[in-house]
């Protein structure tokens, strides 16, 4: 009865620094990643996962990358830090939603994004993380003025518009 008594306080202690450790464990592993533009100066560094993750199509997207489809992770604001000085470019979507897009005066690149009613989100082109252990992307839009040759995978969401 005396040693069991005893023992009751290490066991408390002991669930304890487990706890903290635990948390501890959770601070490390979780990811963070940087985005930048081609000359570094403009960046955004993510902590976490993507919200959501998509691919879009539309003709809007392919003007702003120069490339046929345009991929973004979208991230929550608080999730995200921005640094270097950034030029905003504002263009209404399709949704009648204003688009707010800031791009490195130096090299053009696009590094972040936000769009009206979105706001709690901070979207960024993928291609900023120049990272291919990035995950895949899991909804394609504006499939409609996709090039023929680009070929989505199977398992993802797939849709004609927005
Ligand atoms: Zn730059
Ligand atoms: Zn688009």
């Amino acid at each position: 009865m005396q040693s069991k008594n005893r023992d009751m306080p290490t066991i408390f202690v002991g669930l304890i620094t487990c706890r903290r450790l635990e948390r501890f464990h959770q601070k490390l592993i979780t990811t963070t990643r940087t985005a930048s533009c081609n000359c570094g100066q403009l960046r955004a560094e993510v902590t976490g996962e993507p919200v959501r993750f998509s691919v879009c199509h539309c003709d809007e997207c392919q003007r702003r990358t120069g490339s046929v489809f345009a991929v973004q992770a979208r991230f929550p604001r608080e999730a995200v830090h921005l640094k270097g000085e950034g030029t905003e470019f504002v263009r209404t979507n399709d949704e009648g939603a204003k688009c707010r897009f800031t791009f490195c005066s130096t090299c053009g690149s696009t590094v972040f994004y936000v769009e009206e009613r979105r706001e709690e989100h901070i979207a960024i082109p993928v291609g900023g993380f120049a990272d291919p252990t990035f995950p895949s992307p899991t909804v394609s839009v504006y499939e409609e003025s996709s090039h023929p040759w680009v070929a989505m995978p199977a398992e993802m969401v797939r849709r004609l518009q927005a």
